[in-house]
């Protein structure tokens, strides 16, 4: 598994795209060289495979910035730092759920056992309590990073907040170039899900961090996973219809009778799932009906389970 991860040329000046292969769907993750007005900028790390660490050495670069505390994105952050001697940047709410989730050793567990008060069957639970104690080893994030704010500026390039995909999500923003993370993907639908001890209404966020991607509507995005996003705007218009067609199948999945989310996921995304794949279906689902429930589509159950009504 993994590789060195291989430099492509600029798209545009300045800007460089590194990537590693990843072991599962999408199977790639990009990271990006950014010249600054002063030196240069290496956005996320990879999941940290042991052979990708050689892709750091040599590399000049003197401020690292975290989009966002997926392990994709920050697991190579500590040999990256350590190797290049940048400085990581990361806002602070995304420091915080990395170390919730990545510092704690029992966060599998945890993360399982909020899975099944929603009504995930135990074995499907017990299979993400295996695979979470796969992956927690490779990833290796960087304690006390120089923590970002919306607004704040990194070597001349604009950090924006634009929470949905995850919490503390961030992006980069210089001359009309957007370097996204997750937020925009070319040919998927990045993932909204509801996690615990996450924001209440995820959906609502990534909605209006859409609305912004419309008003500033950048020449171009540079993503994460797949091909530069062209027309930024145009795929956020694009992508608020998709949600707006999930909602209305979400709400039209919904009953007098409580339905849990996994049980309203079945509905909505079939019953042949890997486990991995139900933790998306389910979480996405539970955005979808949180998202309903603050705009009064649905309800939550009155009976003290965690489940979900028409409204
Ligand atoms: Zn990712």
């Amino acid at each position: 598994m993994g590789g060195a991860g291989s430099i492509e040329r600029a798209f545009v000046p300045g800007v460089e795209r590194l990537t590693f292969p990843l072991p599962t769907g999408p199977r790639h993750v990009h990271c990006y060289l950014l010249d600054g007005d002063e030196g240069r900028l290496l956005v996320d790390t990879g999941l940290g495979f042991p052979a990708d660490e050689r892709a750091w050495e040599g590399l000049e670069v003197d401020s690292i910035v975290l989009t966002h505390m997926h392990p994709d994105h920050v697991g190579g952050a500590e040999r990256a730092a350590e190797t290049t001697g940048a400085r990581v940047h990361q806002l602070g709410l995304d420091y915080d759920q990395c170390v919730r989730v990545w510092g704690s050793a029992d966060w599998p567990e945890r993360m399982a056992g909020w899975f099944r008060a929603h009504g995930v069957p135990t074995p499907v639970a017990d299979e993400l309590i295996e695979q979470g104690h796969v992956v927690a080893p490779f990833i290796r994030f960087v304690r006390e990073p120089r923590l970002l704010r919306e607004g704040d500026r990194v070597d001349g390039w604009e950090v924006l907040w634009l929470p949905g995909h995850a919490d503390g999500h961030v992006a980069l923003l210089r001359d009309g170039v957007l370097v996204c993370g997750d937020v925009l993907l070319a040919g998927i639908s990045p993932a909204v899900g509801l996690y615990p001890e996450s924001r209440p209404d995820p959906l609502a966020d990534y909605l209006s961090t859409l609305e912004r991607i419309v008003e500033l509507a950048p020449d171009v995005a540079y993503p994460g996973h797949g091909e530069p996003v062209r027309e930024p705007a145009e795929r956020a218009r694009e992508l608020v219809e998709h949600h707006c067609g999930r909602l209305e199948e979400t709400r039209v999945a919904l009953a007098d009778e409580p339905r849990t989310g996994y049980e309203v996921s079945v509905a909505l995304f079939g019953d042949e799932l890997s486990p991995p794949l139900r933790r998306f279906a389910v979480a996405e689902t539970l955005s979808h009906l949180e998202h309903l429930v603050f705009r009064g589509g649905a309800a939550r159950s009155s009976d003290g389970s965690l489940a979900y009504t028409a409204a």
